[in-house]
């Protein structure tokens, strides 16, 4: 089990069970919402996902497009969410405590990165999003049923 909090601490959530490995989206939407070069992910299976408490302090902003983002209304942190299909979270990977054994299996739109982002390690990257399944298959847990 691992927890992961927001920034002020009022949003916490546990995940159960092994973790998936991260993946960065480069795409010009996750620049503006974390802020920085990219948004580093995980993909949870809904049974692994357990709010701790704050729920109630989660507030929600969606493009015209449809692109959301869930964020702490007191520090404005991104906090999980429930991806379209409802089979699993969305976890901001920089929200947890001290993540072990994973790594960053994937990075998705980088056919749109910023000139001055640089992709540090040496893994699959996609100019856009790859399919579901190409995805799922680079950062699934290794030892468990998952999606
Ligand atoms: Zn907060
Ligand atoms: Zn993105």
């Amino acid at each position: 089990m691992i927890k992961g909090n927001c920034l002020c601490g009022d949003i916490e959530f546990k995940l159960n069970g092994d973790l998936p490995h991260i993946y960065q989206c480069h795409c010009s939407l996750c620049r503006k919402v974390s802020g920085s070069s990219s948004n580093s992910a995980m993909l949870v299976k809904i049974d692994a996902f357990q709010w701790v408490c704050g729920e109630q302090y989660i507030s929600s902003f969606k493009t015209e497009s449809g692109f959301k983002s869930d964020f702490c209304s007191r520090c404005g942190s991104p906090v999980p969410n429930l991806l379209k299909n409802a089979t699993g979270y969305w976890v901001p990977a920089g929200l947890l405590d001290e993540p072990t054994n994973v790594s960053v299996a994937a990075h998705v739109y980088v056919g749109s990165k910023a000139r001055w982002d640089t992709l540090g390690e040496n893994c699959e990257s996609f100019a856009e999003m790859p399919d579901q399944e190409t995805l799922e298959n680079l950062i699934r847990p290794r030892s468990k049923d998952w999606f």
